[in-house]
């Protein structure tokens, strides 16, 4: 019977999809012996270090992963770095195939003036330093001012005004990292606004996220009626046969039952802004200032009308898309690697956000796994007989196998267990690997 050895490189969703999809795909004739590489010692990706803590149901889908990495065939190689441990010449020439779902981490720039001041960061700084992430958990952030503002209208952003508008208290029993809670009740952070450059009509936000703002307790949640009004005018004037696409009326709705939701005079609040073009960040040596520009929509376009307002504010947090860290032997073409519907090049394909940049949730890449995992097998010869990839990490190296990660799991879990919370999250490397040796 032959059997393909598949090198997975990233542990996030991307990774397990592909996984499940191989798994699904075998046949009498066909199986597949999957190995999954990933840079930390933990993996689940962005289930672990980038869903907000205060959406637990949407991390219950690494009950699916687990499954996944039960399944005979499979093993993970936690904290290898693909460039550092393993290069990806040798993977794709051991392997009969090379997945990468490596995502994209980095976050995209504003490229305006002041943007490098200090107090001025990216999502994909933030989003990481509150779940625990090891590369981010040091990150130095000022939380003593008043107000922060996030530029961005999709659900990024979303997650960061949130993380920082509510109280705290709502934190307690989540998994957010313990330096975040720390920090966040000591936060001084009250009003937090969240800038989207276009109108409400084209705001990336999906309603389950906008519907749940009014259900938060002790945070008054703003939004301009009128703006909404006139944007659900424009919507229509500019849709097919005068109807809204589903997704738009669904979100222009949640807009309005948010504006039209009475404010119970919280101390905390979060106020949305449209039209509004980051142009300057300004202070002295640190976050002082935001200049926006504003926008107007004239027949469906957006233009600049020339004016600007500004907000003074302590914080700005940018979460405008990611892009994906290059890695040495694929191409990188606007943020993602080269690829033909998932194919990267030889035996190299691509999953996830690293194939289609940064869009779709976690669900939109069990799809795309599973359509390229057909052309994978599609394009499969006769399999390899090359030795195990063990050879080529150094033999002193600290290698996190299935086992090894149930133990950090477990501990952790264990840890939350009498605080009410999930898990307590360990974050350093070195924390990591000791709680993995038990
Ligand atoms: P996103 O949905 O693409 O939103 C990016 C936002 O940044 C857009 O509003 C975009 O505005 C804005 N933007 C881009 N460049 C800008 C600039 N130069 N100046 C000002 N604004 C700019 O990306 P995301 O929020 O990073 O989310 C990534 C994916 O993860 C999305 O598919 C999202 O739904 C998903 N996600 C889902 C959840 C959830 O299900 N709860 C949570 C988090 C993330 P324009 O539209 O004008 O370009």
């Amino acid at each position: 019977m032959p059997q393909y050895k598949i090198a997975v490189v990233g542990a996030g969703p991307a990774g397990y999809f592909t996984a499940q999809a191989l798994q699904n795909s075998q046949t009498e004739e066909l199986t597949f012996a999957i190995d999954m590489i990933e840079r930390l010692p933990t993996p689940w990706g962005l289930v672990r270090s980038g869903v907000a803590p205060d959406h637990p149901k949407i991390k219950t889908v690494s009950k699916v992963f687990e499954k996944v990495a039960a399944e005979p065939g499979f093993r993970l190689f936690g904290n290898v770095e693909l460039g550092k441990d393993i290069e990806l010449k040798d993977l794709a020439e051991r392997y009969d195939a090379v997945v990468m779902c490596t995502g994209s981490s980095i976050g995209k720039k504003l490229g305006i003036p002041g943007e490098d001041l200090a107090n001025s960061l990216s999502a994909a700084e933030f989003v990481p330093w509150y779940n625990g992430h090891p590369d981010y958990s040091d990150l130095d952030i000022d939380l003593s001012g008043k107000v922060a503002v996030v530029i961005g209208a999709g659900n990024v952003a979303m997650d960061c005004a949130r993380m920082l508008a509510l109280n705290p208290i709502e934190l307690d029993t989540t998994d957010t990292a313990d330096h975040a809670v720390n920090a966040l009740h000591a936060s001084s952070i009250r009003k937090v606004y969240i800038a989207g450059r276009r109108g409400p009509e084209h705001a990336a936000f999906t309603s389950p996220e906008l519907r749940e703002l009014p259900k938060l307790e002790h945070t008054d949640v703003y939004f301009d009626s009128d703006l909404i009004e006139d944007a659900h005018k424009r919507a229509i004037s500019q849709a097919e046969f005068g109807e809204l696409e589903k997704h738009l009326a669904s979100n222009l709705e949640a807009m309005r039952l948010i504006a039209e939701h009475p404010h119970a005079g919280n101390e905390r609040s979060m106020e949305f802004k449209f039209l509004s073009a980051p142009k300057e960040i300004r202070g002295e040596g640190k976050v002082e200032e935001i200049i926006f520009g504003i926008n107007q929509v004239v027949d469906g376009k957006v233009v600049d009308t020339g004016e600007t307002y500004s907000i003074k504010c302590d914080l700005v947090i940018t979460a405008i898309g990611y892009e994906s860290l290059p890695i040495q032997g694929v191409n990188f073409v606007k943020g993602k690697i080269d690829n033909n519907e998932g194919r990267a090049g030889g035996n190299i394909y691509t999953v996830g956000w690293a194939k289609r940049g940064p869009s779709g949730v976690i669900g939109t890449n069990k799809s795309d796994a599973s359509d390229v995992v057909k052309l994978l097998i599609e394009d499969l010869k006769s399999p390899k007989s090359t030795r195990d990839i063990t050879e080529l990490i150094s033999s002193g190296h600290h290698i996190v196998a299935q086992s090894e990660w149930q133990r950090i799991n477990a501990a952790e879990v264990a840890a939350g267990e009498p605080l009410g919370k999930p898990r307590v999250k360990a974050t350093s490397v070195a924390q990591l690997l000791s709680l993995g040796q038990g």
